[in-house]
């Protein structure tokens, strides 16, 4: 029977436990999780005045002190005696629930250790240290004084800025003055100095204000992807649509309506060196920058971003695939910019696919998620086939813009003098551009400058000491590269294999030895190679693709750092110099990544008003891939291409996991291989195949021998659990590794 005491009490127990649960007095014992590697949880006593549960905190560990996240009660498996006190509780808002859970599931869906996960919430530097200040400038009270020019400039700036405080530093650089004039007004009283907190909230975005005009395919786009906005559930959409159809202006407008609605969003680009063009579109639609989040950002502004994604004290963050760990307040919309590009998964340390655990961070916020893609990734075409995801799609180029022609050039009838590659087709093509003032493009998908080196004399290819892989000439550096480890090395003057002097020569081309015929070809000619190990620093590189924007080159030769969403709008023609390198692949996902590569290059060109012509190299007309291209007709690749996965469970009809075991002898590797095929039971259980073990495609990396096994199961099979049980038993030596990958994109 109900009673009001009854009630009472149960009221009072729950308020307790749930105090038991949340808070943690001065000496209770509390389970802490650091991002350290040790796979297991520690246990401390709650500091003076106590801890909240999930605070991130500073704890002993050996010598050092080291962060970790408060995860519940002591586990009470350690000798009381021992345990040691947190030592503070940092001055950042606790581990959200939800973040909390996408770790936990993020880690048990890659088998990866939760501290492992916890690391990659946590790559901000300084997250411990006491919130510093720094001096800043504001606009005083009653400001009064003669100004002249120059400090008129620097009130212009803070008005423009709408009052926001600004350092010395800013403050001169965006008024163009000297600090002195700074320091001056403030002298005056027409400044105040002020000390303010270093870490400082991101200039708010105005949503309301207007973007482009769109066009009537986008505002359609728009009006079904605010269905998907407004709709209360977590929800996915595919936002499919050719190069140039405006994808970009579409989901600035979910993104428009996610910060409207007092929520954050993050959107995630594939290449840094895309970023700043994004930037500054941002900045025309919301009228401020967003925050960014990549190995080219500094230290500070790291540390800048991690804070203020966890305070609310931003909007939009602009990042790599690492962003999706960041401590968000309040995530309501995540974007996944060129979906299908292979470089969202990660493919050291913890190997995850950014897109997919986009879409599990969303379902655990209850934030939507928008693909965007020209070609997207076979999963999520048939996700939007099957329903699972929305899907949007945009079938004409903005404007007066018009999809590329696309032609293939036979090159088994082309006449080309030895080592040389550009046809004289796409020769006389781009003789022609030149004529007229517009760009071109020549794509091959390889640095360097010619993948093979060797010595006439005794045939010996030059390769790498510790890798199974061939030395690679970097002209531009002057050095013989390894790809697999990075290793570099004086080119040799003698063969060092038969010590002939002079012997040494090339074969093949590289993006640098194109450039070399380029330039050759075309004397006079602006020829930029665009390849990641031309720059030394992401910046530099952001700079080269902005000076060829603005119309500085005539050539432009490049890898497929080229291929990824750049606007170049004078861009007319894109010849594909060796399209075969990529047919060739013999992994699953070979045909889908050529038709994609092939696709984004061409996309490149035509962009603007100015009509594009994409020219196609090929020994293999007749390939189906290349026919698939040529035609047009994207929907009939995209239903063979499943059609013939599903015929062999591959995927996204079936799962796959990889094993990679790595030792400094072959053998060892091998031995572990073999007894894992031997016990297979818990993975025979689910139905699932074990194939190898096998010697990996690259045998020997850094010295460490290869041997590669790959497990095949059903879509729902539950995969990671047998994994897991199938590992259990197994005890590595020292100098053996062992890592599974889940859903791999990478079999070499
Ligand atoms: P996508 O992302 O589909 O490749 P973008 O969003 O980058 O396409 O748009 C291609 C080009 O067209 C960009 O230069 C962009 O500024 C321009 N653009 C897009 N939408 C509009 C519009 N509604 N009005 C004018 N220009 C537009
Ligand atoms: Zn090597």
């Amino acid at each position: 029977m109900y009673s009001k005491t009854r009630a009472w009490k149960t009221r009072k127990i729950r308020k307790r436990l749930l105090k038991l649960k949340e808070y943690f007095d001065q000496g209770d014992l509390v389970s802490v999780l650091t991002a350290q590697p040790i796979d297991r949880f520690l246990d401390y006593k709650a500091p003076e005045g106590g801890c909240f549960n999930a605070a991130f905190v500073e704890v002993p560990l050996g010598p050092r002190k080291v962060i970790g996240v408060v995860w519940g009660e002591g586990r009470g498996d350690f000798d009381n005696n021992k345990i040691r006190s947190v030592r503070r509780v940092l001055d950042v808002p606790p581990l959200r629930e939800e973040l909390k859970t996408f770790l936990e599931k993020a880690a048990d869906y890659t088998l990866t250790p939760l501290a492992s996960m916890l690391r990659l919430a946590t790559r901000a530097p300084g997250l411990g240290d006491p919130p510093s200040m720094r001096v800043v400038y504001q606009l005083s009270q009653n400001p009064s004084g003669k100004l002249t020019d120059a400090r008129r400039c620097v009130l212009e700036v803070i008005k423009n800025y709408g009052g926001v405080p600004f350092t010395l530093g800013e403050l001169a650089e965006l008024a163009g003055v000297s600090s002195s004039v700074v320091k001056g007004l403030a002298k005056m009283g027409v400044l105040v100095e002020i000390q303010a907190p270093k870490d400082m909230p991101f200039t708010w975005l105005d949503p309301s204000q207007a973007g482009k005009t769109l066009t009537d395919a986008q505002s359609r786009a728009r009006e079904l992807l605010m269905v998907q906005m407004e709709s209360p559930a977590f929800n996915t959409t595919l936002l499919r649509g050719v190069t140039g159809s405006g994808k970009t202006e579409v989901y600035l407008e979910a993104v428009a309506h996610c910060i409207a609605s007092g929520q954050q969003a993050l959107v995630l680009l594939p290449e840094i060196a895309l970023t700043s063009e994004f930037i500054v579109r941002v900045e025309e639609r919301f009228g401020a920058r967003p925050a960014e989040w990549h190995s080219g950002v500094t230290m500070t502004e790291r540390r800048r971003t991690w804070k203020m994604a966890a305070q609310g004290g931003l909007q939009l963050v602009v990042g790599a695939r690492s962003a999706l760990f960041l401590p968000f307040r309040a995530l309501g919309l995540i974007v996944v910019d060129e979906e299908h590009d292979s470089s969202y998964k990660q493919e050291d340390g913890v190997l995850y696919n950014a897109r997919d655990m986009a879409v599990l961070r969303a379902s655990i916020a209850g934030a939507k998620t928008v693909l965007s893609s020209a070609t997207p990734s076979l999963e999520s075409w048939t996700n939007a086939q099957m329903g699972k995801y929305a899907k949007i799609e945009l079938t004409e180029r903005v404007g007066l813009a018009q999809m590329p022609q696309l032609k293939a050039i036979d090159m088994r009838v082309q006449e080309l003098p030895a080592n040389r590659w550009v046809s004289p087709v796409l020769q006389d093509e781009i003789a022609t551009r030149i004529s007229k003032g517009e760009q071109s493009l020549l794509f091959l998908n390889r640095r360097g400058y010619a993948p093979i080196k060797l010595c006439r004399a005794c045939g010996e290819q030059l390769g790498c000491q510790s890798c199974d892989a061939r030395l690679v000439e970097h002209r531009f550096q002057k050095r013989l590269i390894c790809h697999q480890c990075g290793e570099t090395s004086q080119i040799p003057e003698v063969c060092p294999a038969c010590g002939k002097e002079n012997s040494l020569a090339v074969v093949g081309p590289g993006v640098e030895r194109l450039s070399e015929e380029a330039s050759l070809a075309f004397p006079g000619a602006r020829v930029v190679t665009l390849s990641s190990d031309v720059f030394g620093s992401a910046r530099a590189m952001k700079q080269q693709i902005e000076t060829i924007a603005m119309g500085g080159a005539d050539i432009i030769v490049g890898t497929q750092l080229v291929a990824k969403g750049h606007n170049f709008p004078n861009l007319t023609l894109v010849g594909v110099i060796d399209t075969d390198i990529g047919l060739q692949g013999s992994d699953l996902r070979a045909a889908e990544r050529a038709f994609q590569l092939v696709r984004q290059v061409a996309g490149r060109a035509g962009r603007a008003e100015k009509p594009g012509l994409a020219l196609i190299q090929t020994h293999q007309p007749e390939h189906p891939v290349i026919k698939a291209i040529l035609s047009g007709d994207d929907n009939r690749f995209w239903t063979a291409e499943a059609g013939a996965r599903q015929l062999v469970g591959a995927p996204p009809f079936g799962r796959l996991a990889g094993v990679l075991i790595s030792a400094p002898q072959a053998e060892d590797a091998f031995s572990v291989g073999n007894e894992l095929a031997r016990n297979g039971t818990p993975l025979l259980q689910i139905g699932a195949k074990i194939y190898g073990p096998a010697v990996a495609p690259i045998a020997r990396i850094r010295g460490r021998h290869r041997v590669r096994m790959l497990i095949k199961a059903e879509k729902t099979a539950p995969l990671q659990k047998a994994i897991r049980q199938w590992l259990r038993p197994l005890k590595l030596a020292n100098d053996v590794r062992l890592s599974i990958d889940i859903d791999p994109q990478s079999f070499l």
